[in-house]
């Protein structure tokens, strides 16, 4: 395939080489389950699924890895504030892992109803505390780190990387642009590997650990985790822009501390924010729209998933209803589109069998074709979804299409759409209780013409309802029929 991701590590579009031919490594950053995903949230978790759909009809084997963040990720990215999970626990008067448990399992019902694909690994940073230990100790061998105020830091000083990705000058973070509350701190832009002295007297997870008592920061699970499931380098980490300068910056520090071995990944694809008309969209702050929230005003997730499609994921998306309103109606256009496809093509049922290898074939260099390649082209250039749509459209409305060409070609096109074009079209093959009963009175009319030795006859029953795609199957028990 002919990939181009505008990679953040250089902040160019680069053409998709990955490390090993024919297989992509990608880490996506996951939630942090102490609350409802909001549907930013979720805008970041669909151009994971776009990409990973994506590299997959071009061909390539994606190992999809995402974390559950469990522990450790403070509401201020930059050590500061409280827990989120332990705070939210309290909140709710549940232990952190019940409080876990619950918002993960929403989180993977969302993620479920908008057809987001699921990841191939999904690991809880609580499940891999071990693992985050090691690579600790490697980043302390390597000499860069130091203790204070009885928590271990990374000094970001002793690694002459930092901050390339972010394009961060280190002058301006010794200059104390971003100065913390925290003391301990020997330059505002070091942060925590390990809690020991919590300044949370009721932190629910801790852990032993050469260090003390205590539990990670919240950077280093990504690290720990994605080393773990892909290797020391692997291809695509992706997560939302806002990781850029903290979280993101922090993760290669460390895990090219750990390991020596530069670059640590490849590409970085990072999705720009969903925002709402007042502002922006803030899981701490509260009052914010889940996807639960559009569902309860009569909207389908697919809705939210079309009007996602519609922008491309590295432009701000300006949430309103009145953007939903339209994607839903696109979407209904969308699918009855493909019913009056479906209904022209009886001979074509999804169900009969994979459409790639079906009717979409014929006629190589025509009209479906060129749009089936016009869509794979504006995936591959850095993953243009709006473009893609329109292609779609394009298909669907030019009339030089035979039906049968422009439906196959639809649904091998959803495949990276992922809009469950193919139930639309089914919807079209269930008959209403009047067809069927008219489909069973032509059985037994055929049967009698056959007793009467009416063979033209019975014939003549069957060829009709075969035009029709329905095809009889005579048994010991009698006749069933069936769609083509
Ligand atoms: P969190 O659960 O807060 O760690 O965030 C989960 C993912 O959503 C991260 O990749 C964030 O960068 C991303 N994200 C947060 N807010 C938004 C937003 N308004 N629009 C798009 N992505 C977002
Ligand atoms: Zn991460």
């Amino acid at each position: 395939m002919a990939l181009t991701l505008f990679n953040t590590r250089g902040r160019e579009l680069q053409p998709f080489e990955p490390i090993k031919p024919g297989e992509a490594g990608f880490y996506g950053c996951g939630p942090t389950v102490y609350n409802y995903a909001h549907i930013g949230n979720l805008r970041a978790y669909m151009t994971h699924d776009l990409l990973t759909r994506t590299l997959r009809a071009g061909g390539i084997r994606v190992r999809h890895v995402m974390n559950i963040t469990d522990v450790g990720h403070l509401s201020g990215d930059n050590d500061t504030g409280e827990d989120k999970m332990v705070r939210s626990a309290e909140e709710r008067g549940k232990s952190v892992l019940e409080i876990a448990e619950f918002y993960a399992n929403a989180f993977f019902s969302d993620i479920d109803r908008m057809n987001i694909v699921r990841p191939s690994i999904i690991c809880k940073a609580t499940e891999h505390i071990p693992e985050m230990i090691a690579l600790i100790k490697r980043i302390e061998e390597g000499g860069y780190t130091y203790s204070a105020g009885g928590n271990l830091y990374f000094d970001i000083s002793r690694f002459p990387h930092y901050g390339e990705l972010a394009m961060l000058r280190m002058k301006d973070l010794r200059a104390g642009a971003r100065t913390g509350p925290d003391e301990n701190k020997r330059s505002p832009g070091d942060f925590v590997l390990w809690f020991t002295k919590s300044k949370f007297e009721n932190q629910a997870l801790v852990w032993d650990s050469p260090w003390g008592r205590g539990y990670p920061g919240w950077h280093i699970e990504c690290s720990a985790m994605s080393i773990k499931y892909l290797g020391e380098q692997f291809d695509i980490h992706a997560g939302g822009i806002d990781h850029v300068p903290v979280h993101h910056t922090n993760e290669i520090a460390q895990s090219e501390a750990a390991t020596g071995k530069h670059p640590w990944v490849k590409y970085w694809v990072h999705n720009e924010f969903l925002v709402l008309d007042k502002g922006k969209m803030s899981k701490s702050a509260g009052g914010f729209l889940t996807l639960r929230s559009l569902i309860d005003k009569g909207y389908d997730p697919l809705d939210y998933r079309y009007l996602l499609l519609g922008g491309h994921y590295r432009s701000q998306l300006q949430f309103s209803w009145e953007a939903l309103e339209g994607a839903r109606n696109s979407r209904r256009a969308l699918n009855d589109r493909i019913r009056a496809l479906a209904a022209a093509c009886p001979a074509l049922s999804p169900a009969a069998g994979n459409p790639s290898s079906g009717s979409a074939g014929r006629g190589a260099g025509g009209p479906a074709e060129a749009r089936t390649a016009a869509f794979t082209a504006a995936l591959e250039d850095d993953l243009s979804s709006p473009r893609a749509l329109a292609e779609l459209w394009g298909l669907l409305r030019d009339p030089a299409i035979p039906p049968a060409e422009a439906l196959a070609a639809a649904l091998n096109m959803d495949a990276i759409l992922g809009l469950k074009l193919d139930q639309a079209a089914a919807e079209n093959r269930k008959e209403s209780p009047e067809e069927a009963a008219e489909i069973e009175e032509l059985i037994a009319r055929r049967a009698r013409a056959k007793k009467e030795k009416d063979f033209a006859g019975a014939d003549a029953i069957r060829n009709g309802l075969k035009e029709r795609g329905i095809v009889l199957e005579d048994g010991k028990t009698g006749t069933i029929w069936r769609r083509l």
